[in-house]
Parts: C-alpha cells; sequence; structure tokens
C-alpha cells in the first residue's frame, strides 16, 4: 500500500490533558492502515486566542497514512478519522479556540496543498467553525508555536509545501515573538512503555555565598 507522511497536531485543555494526549498518541498508531513515525516531546502551552483558560498540553506525530486513491481522497479519510476521535474523546461544541478535550489537527498530508470546501449539506462530517472543511497545510500552522515547537523535534528541517522557511527557522521566530515559556516541554515519549516520561529539568547551579 502506497503511504503519505502527514503530521497531527494534538491539544487538549481539559481534564488530564497529558494522559489525554497519550491516549490520543497510542489511538493514532493504531488507526487501519497508519504507521506511527514519530512523537514530538510533550508541551505546556499558553493559549492562543481565548487567553483566559487553563493552559494546554501540545505535541505533535508523524503517521505514515494510506495514500489514498488521490492525495484529495486520502487526506479527507484521515480529517474524518480525526474528527471521530475527537468526538471519541468526547469533545464538545464550544467557541473557537476554546477550551477542548482533545484537537487534532492535520498539519501536513505529504508535498500536498489541499483547499477543500465544504460540501453544500449533507454530510455526516460536523459543520464546525472554519471556513474549509480542510486546509493543508494548516494554515495557522506556521503562526503559533504551540504547534511549531513540537513540529520542529520531529521535522526541523522540512520546508512545508508554501512555506518558504524550514520549521526550525518559523519555531525561532515565533519563540522570540511569543517568548520562550509560550512552549515548555515537559516529556519525551517513551516508545517502550507508550506513555510520556518526564524530563527532569536541569539542577540549579548552587546558591553562591558571599
Ligand atoms: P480549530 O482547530 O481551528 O480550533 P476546530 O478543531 O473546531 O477548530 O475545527 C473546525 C473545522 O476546521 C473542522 O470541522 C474542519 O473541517 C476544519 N478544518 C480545516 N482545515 C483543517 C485541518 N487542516 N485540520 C483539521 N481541521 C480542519
Ligand atoms: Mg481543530
Amino acid at each position: 500500500m502506497r503511504r503519505v507522511r502527514a503530521y497531527v497536531g494534538l491539544g487538549a485543555n481539559i481534564g488530564d490533558a497529558s494522559e489525554t494526549l497519550a491516549t490520543g498518541v497510542r489511538t493514532l498508531a493504531v488507526l487501519p492502515g497508519v504507521r506511527l513515525h514519530a512523537v514530538s516531546r510533550l508541551y505546556v502551552t499558553r493559549p492562543v486566542g481565548v487567553e483566559d483558560q487553563p493552559p494546554f498540553r501540545n505535541a505533535v506525530v508523524a503517521l505514515d497514512v494510506p495514500a489514498g486513491p488521490d492525495r484529495q481522497t486520502g487526506a479527507i479519510a484521515l480529517l474524518v478519522a480525526l474528527k471521530g476521535l475527537e468526538r471519541a474523546f468526547g469533545r464538545q461544541e464550544r467557541e473557537r479556540w476554546g477550551p477542548r478535550e482533545l484537537d487534532l489537527d492535520l498539519l501536513l498530508f505529504g508535498r500536498a496543498r489541499l483547499a477543500i470546501d465544504r460540501p453544500p449539506e449533507g454530510v455526516s462530517l460536523d459543520a464546525g467553525n472554519a471556513d474549509r472543511l480542510l486546509d493543508v497545510p494548516h494554515p495557522e500552522a506556521a503562526n503559533r508555536l504551540f504547534v511549531l515547537a513540537p513540529l520542529g523535534d520531529i521535522a526541523a528541517r522540512l520546508v512545508p509545501p508554501g512555506w518558504k522557511e524550514t520549521v526550525a527557522t518559523a519555531a525561532a521566530r515565533r519563540r522570540r515573538v511569543e517568548g520562550d515559556d509560550a512552549a515548555l516541554p515537559i516529556a519525551a515519549w517513551d516508545a517502550d512503555r507508550e506513555a510520556w516520561q518526564p524530563i527532569v529539568a536541569p539542577e540549579a547551579p548552587p546558591a553562591r555565598s558571599t
């Protein structure tokens, strides 16, 4: 079967968000025809848009997914699977950019550039709030440190289609704008245990007595 490398962003800020993301990674890995290629570190991130809400946990995974008969069909199939998982994790309809149980965004689908409008009526996908059914690369990815920092862990040197810079360059640019504490890594994925392994903070230097 031909496969495409897709990058999926995970975010949550309700309940045990770290555990939700771990379960999310494990669940994405066993979707039909999908192979888990890489998992970023887990980040604590500052909310963007609606700022008065709990901090988020964010991560990004690289998945090798069935290419489908064409890129558009393959990408929509993955989006439908992501939306189904969001619902399975109890995602409720709320304000855009507000709190959520689990957000799964399709960031990149190989080299594809897609702008797919919603069908006029009748499809089973919930309408959502965005203008399009699917925009790939995700239009906001380049402007959000909570996406770029974890994406940079697993695809630093990638130049996504339509971008003029690598993920690492974009992440450094956004880090200067948003500040280091907008996205702090707190754990790394342990592939054997399929769980987050907390990152031990470097010890503070001993206080000097004068
Ligand atoms: P957001 O992630 O922007 O906070 P939602 O998760 O509520 O918002 O998504 C709203 C709608 O965005 C979805 O119903 C989906 O059809 C649409 N959408 C467009 N492009 C993408 C993409 N690349 N990944 C995920 N959803 C997308
Ligand atoms: Mg989303």
